[in-house]
């Protein structure tokens, strides 16, 4: 059962002495009761009421972590409604499905494409995370030998799905060390599902038939059965209705810390839809609100480029914008007479940039400044990005070194910062660049 702000504060050292960042320790308990602070935050609480605390501290979603090795990915561990609130931790492990009775060579093309596939945004490499192996055949050994030449294909995790208990447990025998998610514990299996989870020591999926109290009735049995790493499937394959069972499903887990409840969702949306737009419709849904798994039965790299920059956007923390390291890069082999060009170190500032300068061809060195991960303007407005910044920067990465010449091209933007440049850079000469990246490459040719 959680504790109160009350119990909490009771448990604390009660000296306010702020190196928790809160102003006394009763509102460092208020933010740890609301899952808002860490209680490793507090480095005087002592062991006992460490112990004590360790329920209210501890995430009221569970961890879930799929598969092994370099393609683990983890779900759960979300301690907030909406993003704004804090951040969200875990993006959905989006997975494809095949099926045992599909034939070999067109599984093979499926999976090769969801391996191969990943692009880079912001620096940042997206990709697919899991494929989905279901025994439409019914039979134990034709699932085993479909596992089996997946396993082969990829190192993707699986979730291996059939009701049949004796199905998984031939499919876990050749999927070996792999780690995949069981799908699902019923009302009818969850006795032998438990057993078959529990033994090997992988997640088991729980689904209900029944709305919400069938799903908590089953949790609390696998629970009770020792199943620790559980994911919900609420059932319904309706887009409202599965919005509400997940919604109230996060709700019950963090504002009433329902903590059988507290498991990431798997959630299937080819199911909810029978065309790809409404596939495609469903996912966002779940992307957005709020699964820990989404299983698709199609795969299209002109749809799962939108797919994963939506994923990426929505789980990244609104509090720390995506930055690169401050430092000089260069763009095609510049060499001492090339031009150098500043900007923040905002991650879609620097790519944009480097993009354009790249995509030019033309030999160019690009100082990026430390600014707290703002774009120009922004840190402009907030004192991050100025005459001194750069002038450190310039000075910090012996920007002169690498230069026959003296000469910084400002962002337009800022030109207003190149009269206190000059101050900063005695005998530098600074020129002022256009306001759009998309510019630069013209610009330059006219240098
Ligand atoms: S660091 Fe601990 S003792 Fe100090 S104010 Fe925060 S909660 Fe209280």
């Amino acid at each position: 059962m959680a504790l109160s702000g009350l119990q909490i504060y009771k448990l604390l050292p009660k000296t306010n002495c702020k190196d928790c960042g809160y102003p006394t320790c009763l509102a460092f308990a208020m933010k740890l009761a609301a899952k808002q602070a860490s209680l490793d935050d507090c480095p005087h609480v002592s062991a006992e009421a460490k112990e004590a605390l360790s329920a209210a501290s501890a995430p009221p979603i569970r961890l879930v972590k799929v598969g092994t090795g370099a393609r683990e990915f983890q779900v759960g561990n979300e301690t907030v409604m909406f993003r704004h609130e804090k951040t969200f931790f875990h993006h959905p492990g989006l997975a494809l499905r095949v099926k045992d009775t599909e034939d070999a060579g067109a599984v093979a093309e499926k999976v090769k494409m969801v391996n191969d596939y990943s692009v880079e945004r912001v620096g940042i490499e997206m990709t697919f995370n899991a494929i989905a192996i279901e025994n439409a055949s019914g039979d134990p050994g034709t699932y085993a030998d479909a596992v089996k030449a997946v396993r082969s294909q990829t190192a993707l995790p699986f979730v291996l799905m059939s009701d049949d208990v004796d199905a998984l447990k031939a499919a876990l025998d050749v999927e070996g060390d792999h780690k995949p998610v069981l799908y699902a514990a019923t009302v009818d299996n969850w006795e032998a599902m438990a057993g078959l989870a529990k033994g090997k020591q992988v997640s088991l999926a729980v689904r209900s038939q029944d709305g919400l109290d069938e799903l908590a009735d089953l949790a609390t049995k696998l629970g009770d059965a020792g199943v620790e790493a559980l994911v919900l499937d609420p059932g319904s394959r309706d887009l409202g209705e599965s919005l509400a069972q997940v919604t109230q499903l996060r709700r019950l887990a963090l504002k009433k810390n329902l903590r059988l409840l507290g498991h990431p969702i798997i959630a299937f949306a080819g199911e909810v839809a029978d065309t790809e737009e409404g596939e495609i419709v469903a996912t966002t849904q779940f992307i957005a609100k709020y699964a820990g798994i989404i299983v698709m039965d199609r795969f299209d790299p002109a749809v799962a480029y939108p797919l994963l920059t939506l994923r990426l956007n929505i789980y990244t923390d609104p509090q720390k914008p995506i930055s690169v390291d401050p430092g000089i890069y260069d763009f095609n082999n510049p060499t001492a007479d090339s031009p150098l060009m500043t900007t923040t170190n905002f991650s879609l500032t620097y790519f944009s940039v480097a993009g354009e300068l790249d995509g030019s061809g033309i030999p160019s060195w690009l100082l990026i400044c430390d600014a707290e991960g703002m774009s120009v303007l922004t840190a402009w407005a907030a004192g991050k990005f100025d005459a001194e910044t750069i002038a450190k920067a310039v000075k910090t990465f012996n920007a002169g070194d690498k230069l026959s010449h003296k000469k910084i091209i400002l962002p337009g933007h800022v030109a207003v910062l190149s009269g206190e440049l000059e101050e900063e850079l005695p005998g530098w000469e600074i020129l002022v660049g256009p306001r759009e990246a998309v510019d630069l490459p013209a610009y330059l040719k006219q240098l």
